[in-house]
C-alpha cells in the first residue's frame, strides 16, 4: 500500500521533493498557499552550486534542462567602492559550471513540469497523531489526513510548531528590494556597470548590490543595520541616518518617500551607484530574519521540515540550495525504504543529515553577513577573495 504524502509549499524545497518522488512513481498532494503559480514575482535570479542545487535537479533529471536555461555567465561578480572605483572584476570561464545563475520562475516552471499542485489550499495547521494519521487543517475549513506531511513552506512555517517551538529572529539586518527593467536599453550606463553578473557596493553598516536576471531585469537590494522599526519610529531613523534626512513614519509602499529615504542613507556614494536607486520601480522591504544556527527538533512521527522551515538563515546563496537537496534526498530515501513500517526510520535518518548539513552553512552564512554589512567595508572584499576562486 501506497503512503499518504503531503508537501505544504510548492518552492524550490517542495516541488523537488515532488519531483523527485514523481520520477520514482509516487504519488504526493503538493499544497500551496499562492492561488496559481503566476500569482505572485517570483523573486530574483538563484545560483545553483554544483553539490547542492545543481546535484538535487540531477536526481530529479532536470540537470540537463537546467544547463539549457542558465546563465554560467551570470556568476560575473563586480565590486566596486562607494566612490565607484571598481577594487574586483571577477568573470568566469565561459566552461564554469561551478554556480550558474537562473530566473527563480523559469526553475518553477522547470521542477513543475508534470506535477498536478493543489493551488489556493493555505494550510493553518497541522495535528499529527489522529486516529487517521497527521490531520492537516486548510485556510477553508476543510481537513485531510495524511501519513507523512512535510512543511516546505518557508521561514514563516504553518508546519513548524507541530514539531518545535523556535520562530525566527531578526538579524538586525533588513534589506530594501527594488528593481529595473529592460536595463539594456532603459539605462544603459547602468547595464554597463552590471555586466552579465552582478555588481556589489559595500559601506560602513550597509551594502547596495544589482543582480542581473534575463530579459534585462535587474534586482537591486540595499541592505543595511538597522532597528526593526526603523521605517516607523522617528527616533530610530535620526540615529540610523544620522538625521540625513530618512521622513518619520517611513510607508514602504510609498515609492518615492522610499526611493528618497534610501538615497539619504547612501549618500555620498557614486552617482552611478545611486542610480540603481534612482530607477528603481517599486521597493520591498524585507527584514531578514534566521532561525537559531543548530535548530534540531525532537522526531514527531509523520511530520518533518526541510528548507527555510527548518533552517532559515542569511540569504547568502544556499538556501534554495540546501531546500531542493533536501527535498531530493527525502523523496530519495521515501522511494527506498523496504517497506511500509519503514517510513519513519527514512525521515528520521533524512533529518539527521539536514541539520547537518544546515547546520555548517548556517554558520558559514551567519558570519558572511556580519561580514558583508559590517563596520568595516574591506571585511566584505576580504570574504570574496576567501570563497572565490582566482
Ligand atoms: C534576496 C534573496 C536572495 C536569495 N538568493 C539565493 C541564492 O542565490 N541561492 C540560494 O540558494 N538561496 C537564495 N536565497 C534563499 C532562498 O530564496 C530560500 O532559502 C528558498 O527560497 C527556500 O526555499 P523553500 O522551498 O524552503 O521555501 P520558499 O521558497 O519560501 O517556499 C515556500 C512556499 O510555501 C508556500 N507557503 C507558505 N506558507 C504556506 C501555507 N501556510 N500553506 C501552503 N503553502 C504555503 C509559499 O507560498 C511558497 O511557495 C535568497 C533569498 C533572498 C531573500
Amino acid at each position: 500500500m501506497r503512503h499518504r504524502i503531503a508537501v505544504v509549499g510548492g518552492g524550490p524545497g517542495g516541488l523537488t521533493f515532488a519531483r523527485v518522488l514523481h520520477r520514482h512513481g509516487y504519488p504526493v498532494a503538493v499544497l500551496e498557499r499562492d492561488p496559481a503559480a503566476d500569482a505572485r514575482p517570483p523573486g530574483g535570479t538563484l545560483d545553483l552550486h554544483e553539490g547542492l542545487g545543481q546535484l538535487a535537479l540531477d536526481k530529479a533529471g532536470l540537470l540537463a534542462e537546467y544547463q539549457a536555461l542558465s546563465r554560467p555567465e551570470g556568476q560575473a561578480m563586480r565590486i566596486l567602492d562607494t566612490e565607484g572605483t571598481v577594487l574586483r572584476d571577477w568573470r568566469p570561464r565561459p566552461d564554469d559550471r561551478a554556480n550558474p545563475e537562473i530566473d527563480r520562475g523559469q526553475l518553477r516552471d522547470l521542477l513543475l513540469g508534470p506535477l498536478d499542485v493543489q493551488w489556493g489550499r493555505g494550510v493553518t495547521q497541522v495535528v499529527p497523531g489522529t486516529r487517521d494519521g497527521v490531520l492537516v487543517h486548510f485556510a477553508d475549513g476543510r481537513q485531510e489526513a495524511f501519513d507523512l506531511v512535510v512543511g516546505a513552506d518557508g521561514a514563516w512555517s504553518r508546519i513548524r510548531p507541530a514539531v518545535s517551538s523556535v520562530t525566527p529572529h531578526y538579524t538586525g539586518v533588513t534589506s530594501v528590494e527594488t528593481s529595473l527593467d529592460d536595463v539594456d536599453t532603459r539605462h544603459p550606463d547602468l547595464a554597463r556597470l552590471i555586466g552579465d553578473g552582478s555588481v556589489a557596493v559595500y559601506g560602513v553598516h550597509r551594502s547596495l548590490v544589482a543582480q542581473r536576471n534575463s530579459g534585462g531585469h535587474v534586482k537591486v537590494y540595499a541592505r543595511f543595520r538597522a532597528p526593526l522599526d526603523w521605517h516607523t519610529n522617528p527616533d530610530r531613523h535620526m540615529s540610523l541616518s544620522r538625521g540625513a534626512g530618512l521622513d518619520a513614519g517611513l510607508d514602504p509602499a510609498d515609492v518615492e518617500a522610499m526611493r528618497s529615504s534610501l538615497l539619504a542613507l547612501f549618500d555620498g556614494w557614486a552617482a552611478p551607484v545611486l542610480d540603481l536607486l534612482r530607477h528603481g520601480t517599486a521597493f520591498v522591504h524585507r527584514p531578514l530574519y534566521v532561525l537559531p544556527v543548530s535548530h534540531t527538533w525532537a522526531h514527531v512521527p509523520g511530520v518533518t521540515l526541510l528548507g527555510d522551515a527548518a533552517h532559515l538563515m542569511p540569504p547568502l546563496g544556499a538556501g534554495a540550495n540546501l531546500a531542493m537537496l533536501e527535498g531530493a534526498e527525502l523523496a530519495e530515501s521515501i522511494a527506498a525504504a523496504p517497506g511500509p513500517g519503514d517510513l519513519d526510520e527514512a525521515v528520521r535518518a533524512f533529518e539527521e543529515q539536514m541539520w547537518a548539513r544546515a547546520s555548517r552553512w548556517a554558520k558559514i552564512t551567519t558570519a558572511g553577513l556580519e561580514r558583508l554589512v559590517s563596520p568595516d567595508p574591506t571585511e566584505a572584499i576580504a570574504l570574496w577573495d576567501q570563497v572565490q576562486p582566482s
